[in-house]
């Protein structure tokens, strides 16, 4: 399942919410911060230039 969210899924900004229908999705709190940018990217997320990695994956 993560791995189908690619970047959002080792990203600090990213949140995993899972609906009562067991759909999976990654709200990006980048988009807090910027309204421009998806409040749900698009998965997977292959390449992102605002990606922070978790510490776990630096
Ligand atoms: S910053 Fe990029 S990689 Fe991180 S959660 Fe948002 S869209 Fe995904």
């Amino acid at each position: 399942m993560a791995a189908s969210a690619g970047l959002c899924a080792v990203c600090e900004l990213a949140d995993e919410i899972r609906s009562a229908r067991g759909s999976v999705f990654w709200r990006c709190r980048e988009h807090d911060a910027d309204p421009t940018w998806p409040k749900y990217p698009r998965l997977p997320v292959l390449a992102c230039d605002r990606h922070r990695p978790r510490p776990a994956e630096r």
